[in-house]
């Protein structure tokens, strides 16, 4: 198996050549390490090596993880890229510092509320359904300027950005243009798409944030 340290080091030197290979600078494409199911060690590793920004996708799981990692090691940023129930808001808004799976009003009222109850601000994203997959949550793409505007209006959030998980076997460049053609229409500067699997074709459509779990980890159970 090889080290996270080694991996680190070809993601990022792949990441700079999709960007450059489609003319954008690479410094702005950013790298979420996705340590789910991963031990702290691991994390530590990925740390030691300079990564700072990770993704998990489940609330317990990253509180147990990142309280001691945090105490230890300045400046990490954590990433919720999971589904949130709402009776988990209380704990993820004080442990993550973007969420990226805003996707229903239940869950924007509750935001809101426990936002402002523990006076903290994690930046927020809409994930996005491309395909209106049943299995997946998010909004379907004609939902989300509609859900936008109920955010600012009924909620008074102000989320920053869009993310997808595309369908598994299909080509995901046509999702990715879809999602970063809706971004820029809303006016939204943060684009998370883009996994282990097809990061580069994600960087080509213009992705801000890619997710990579295996590429760096290895695989998971
Ligand atoms: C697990 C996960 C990833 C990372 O997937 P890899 O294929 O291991 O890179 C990215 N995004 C989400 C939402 C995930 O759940």
């Amino acid at each position: 198996m090889s080290l996270i340290s080694d991996n680190l080091v070809a993601v990022r030197a792949q990441m700079a050549a999709a960007a450059r290979a489609s003319g954008r600078e690479p410094a702005s494409v950013r790298l979420v390490a996705v340590s789910k199911t991963h031990g702290a060690k691991a994390v530590a590793e990925a740390l030691a090596a300079g990564q700072k920004v990770f993704g998990e996708n489940r609330v317990q799981e990253a509180a147990a993880k990142f309280p001691p990692l945090r105490a230890a090691w300045p400046g990490i940023e954590l990433h919720l890229i999971g589904p949130l129930q709402t009776n988990k808001v209380a704990q993820a808004v004080a442990l993550f510092d973007v969420i990226q799976t805003l996707d229903r009003p239940k869950l924007a009222e509750a935001l809101a509320a426990e936002m402002q109850r523990q006076n903290r601000n994690p930046r927020l994203y809409l994930q996005v359904n491309m395909a209106a997959e049943p299995q997946k949550s998010g909004l379907l793409p004609e939902a989300v300027e509609g859900f936008l505007r109920q955010c600012w209006a009924e909620y008074g959030l102000r989320p920053e950005g869009l993310m997808c998980l595309p369908p598994f076997g299909e080509d995901p460049k046509q999702h990715f243009e879809l999602l970063r053609d809706l971004a820029g229409r809303l006016d939204l500067p943060h684009l998370s798409m883009g996994m282990s699997g097809d990061f580069e074709s994600a960087i080509a459509a213009g992705a801000t944030e890619i997710r990579i779990g295996t590429a760096i980890f290895g695989g998971r159970p």
